[in-house]
């Protein structure tokens, strides 16, 4: 689901985080089979009190004054934004809501958040890589302060490691943040050392994976250390920070991922949901920046969570 309106955040010439990736996923998508068998909703901005249910106030409040003020960028200076932005990010966050919403309450078996501007970087005070409000983070909160979801399991496969949603849920054993991500990058966190703290040590689990890393080193690390660790943690929910910046053609990452390798990334998570909660997956647009490698790979990402579904 989408809303025109995400199209709206303006991040100036040149950026890579820029409207038209939502059009090229819609014409990767729009006439092709897939299509058929998905629904099209529109979101409403998120309340305050679920962006509040990760954020600060003093941020929140941050935020949406200084997009409108038109200062340009919002804490760091590669986090560009316009008027129109806090609007985009609300809708951003309130996707990510109703997505949850369509599968615990049953009326779909899965679903995907496209819209933009991204979260997985946002901190709690803090935006930085393109994110303001951090969709994902907000949606694990949701999910189980709105239907009393006990263990949320999230799988972060953007090229870079989603430091804002660590940081959320570091000292919470019950959000399990998993991780796969090109290392030494971008942001800089996310070493296989960072576990958790507290009685939630454990329940991070970071892949750090060096450029040039394909398909099977995903699948490697998928079968021995994500997998076991997903079945020990049995989730109600999962939810994807599906990236698709590590494809091959993408200018942001070194990672070498094809087309496809979204398609079978999926369906590893499927099976997993399938064994633990129904098949239950919620999946949000982090990044992507090659527009012809992301339209395609949405769709087979979303071809295989159709075909799972069924
Ligand atoms: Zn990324």
């Amino acid at each position: 689901m989408h809303h025109c309106d995400c199209a709206r955040h303006d991040t100036g010439p040149g950026h890579p985080e820029r409207a038209e990736r939502l059009t090229a996923i819609d014409r990767a998508i729009v006439g092709y089979p897939v299509s058929q068998h998905l629904r099209f909703l529109r979101p409403e901005p998120a309340d305050h009190c679920w962006i509040e249910a990760i954020h600060t106030p003093d941020y929140h409040r941050y935020i949406e004054e200084t997009c409108l003020s038109g200062k340009g960028f919002a804490d760091t200076g590669d986090t560009h934004i316009s008027p129109d932005s806090y609007r985009a990010a609300c809708l951003a966050a309130g996707a990510a809501l109703r997505a949850v919403d369509e599968v615990l309450t049953g009326r779909a078996a899965a679903a995907f958040s496209a819209a933009r501007p991204p979260g997985h970087h946002a901190r709690t005070e803090a935006a930085m890589g393109f994110c303001l409000f951090n969709n994902i983070a907000i949606a694990a909160r949701y999910a189980q302060l709105e239907y009393g979801i006990r263990r949320v399991f999230i799988l972060d496969w953007d090229v870079h490691h989603g430091n804002g949603t660590q940081e959320a849920f570091y000292a919470e054993p019950s959000v399990f943040f998993c991780s796969f991500h090109q290392h030494p990058h971008y942001p800089g966190t996310g070493a296989a050392w960072e576990t958790g703290t507290g009685n939630a040590k454990g329940t991070t689990l970071n892949i750090p994976l060096p450029a040039g890393s394909i398909r099977s080193d995903y699948q490697s690390a998928f079968e021995s250390r994500v997998q076991p660790a997903l079945d020990a943690f049995a989730p109600e929910l999962i939810l994807i920070s599906a990236g698709f910046d590590a494809h091959r053609d993408d200018p942001l990452g070194g990672v070498l991922l094809e087309d496809e390798d979204f398609g079978a990334m999926t369906r590893w998570l499927l099976e997993s949901a399938h064994r633990h909660c129904g098949g239950r997956i919620v999946s949000i647009l982090e990044g992507g920046y090659n527009l012809d490698a992301l339209g395609r790979s949405v769709r087979t990402h979303l071809e295989a969570l159709v075909a799972g579904a069924e």
